[in-house]
């Protein structure tokens, strides 16, 4: 979300600054001369008057730069934090300007973290905690009636996708306002509104949208509702790399088991077959002697990416060793053609995703090794080549191991054995 920000809110300067560049500010503006006074003020000003940023001179935040950046975070997490220096860049501070710096200038920075888009890098708009079977909204003991904090807790824990319809439930029980809403930005709510910005430090999460409240509580609530938000998100996050490969972004083993356990638990009840391909690359350790490490890791992302063109939106591509990945093909399929006794589709795309890397051309590896990169793999279906997460891995990585031995390149599908 890059889109315009309130940057209306007061400025504090905590420091010898320059007249001119205070009297340069649109911005309201207070002055304070030490760091307690700057806490003192995010700790006492009023919803009305939120503070917006605090700039610090470089000076007064000497010698314990680390904690008094953390006190002034622990105080308001939501206030941008600017430190004046000529000579270091604080890497807590969320901005680092010149001591001599502009109003302009200023103001650009405190904008510019603000803007910092929500990095979020996974298969699209995916519920991870379903796909992995991780959300069970059965745990969620509802006390409709009286909503509190531990229904936000359950409801984290236990069904994350319902947790900012739960938030708003809460707070429209808690405050009577005859509407409530989160929504992206001002234009998405009812004109007939008030909205107040919902920021966590460098996190956007969009505006909070009431009917019935004043401006003064809305601030309140909303810097209430906002932590809970950004607790929100950074379970989330940390989900995601539980999960994640980092070289390739691509899911990992973990992924991959608890994905299949839980696609194997829907097949079996839908009585429908799954599909798992194991594939490796082929003498990788040639590539990485003879071009080097880092154009090793290009392949590898790269590979991933190529893989992803040719999969369909429900299936998933694991990497589960150093050049050793995994696709479970989770979207149903058509139904099969008489007599056969293996899905067609999932050959036809392993086949293909093969025919590709073989034609590849890796950029990294330059001239002399293009279209020279190949795989082998091999597929075990449910519930002919096994019934669960084990079984069927075994099989799959047999039939790799059978692709290597017959002279790689290839891939081993149940039906050609
Ligand atoms: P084979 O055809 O039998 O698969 O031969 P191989 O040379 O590919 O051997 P194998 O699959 O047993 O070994 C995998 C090699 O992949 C070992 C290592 O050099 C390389 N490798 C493993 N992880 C990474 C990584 O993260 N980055 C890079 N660049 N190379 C890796
Ligand atoms: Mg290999």
């Amino acid at each position: 979300m890059t889109a315009q920000r309130h940057t209306r809110g007061t400025y504090v300067f905590a420091g010898n600054f320059d007249n001119e560049l205070i009297s340069c500010m649109e911005q309201p503006v207070r002055r304070v001369d030490t760091i307690f006074d700057a806490i003192g003020e995010l700790a006492t000003c009023s919803a009305a008057d939120l503070i917006e940023a605090v700039v610090i001179e470089e000076s007064i935040i000497i010698p314990n730069p680390v904690a008094n950046i953390d006190a002034i975070r622990r105080v308001d997490p939501t206030a941008v934090i600017v430190v004046a220096s000529d000579n270091k860049t604080h890497i807590q501070a969320d901005a680092n300007v010149p001591r001599n710096t502009t109003a302009a200038r200023l103001c650009s920075a405190v904008i510019n973290v603000k803007s910092q888009p929500t990095e979020l890098s996974f298969d699209g708009d995916m519920d991870l905690d379903s796909v992995l079977g991780l959300s069970d909204a059965a745990k969620i003991v509802r006390d409709s009636a009286s909503l509190g904090d531990v229904d936000l807790v359950r409801t984290l824990m236990h069904a994350p996708i319902q947790f900012k319809e739960t938030l708003v439930d809460l707070l429209k029980q808690q405050t009577g306002w005859t509407f409530c809403a989160i929504v992206d930005d001002r234009s998405c709510a009812p004109k007939t509104s008030i909205v107040a910005p919902l920021r966590y430090g460098h996190e956007e999460h969009g505006v909070l949208a009431a009917i019935g409240a004043t401006k003064e509580d809305l601030s309140r609530w909303a810097r209430w509702a906002v932590c809970w938000l950004d607790l929100a998100r950074r379970q989330q996050k940390l989900k995601i790399l539980a999960y994640q490969d980092d070289l390739s972004g691509a899911w990992n083993r973990r992924f991959l088991r608890t994905c299949l356990a839980k696609e194997l638990q829907i097949a079996q009840k839908e009585r429908r077959h799954l599909t798992v391909m194991i594939f490796d690359i082929d003498d990788f350790k040639h590539y990485n002697d003879k071009w080097g490490h880092d154009a090793g890791d290009e392949i590898i992302r790269e590979l991933v990416k190529l893989l992803r063109t040719i999969i369909r939106k429900g299936d998933h591509v694991c990497r589960i060793g150093g050049d050793e990945f995994a696709v479970v093909f989770c979207d149903p399929e058509p139904p099969r053609e008489a007599g056969s006794n293996h899905p067609t589709t999932i050959e036809i795309l392993a086949k293909r995703f093969r025919e590709q890397v073989r034609k590849a051309r890796f950029p990294k590896l330059g001239t002399e090794a293009t279209g020279v990169l190949s795989i082998s793999g091999g597929l075990a279906t449910f519930p002919w080549d096994g019934m669960d997460v084990d079984s069927i891995l075994v099989k799959a990585d047999q039939r790799l191991l059978q692709s290597k031995r017959q002279g790689k390149n290839s891939i081993t599908i149940g039906n050609e054995e």
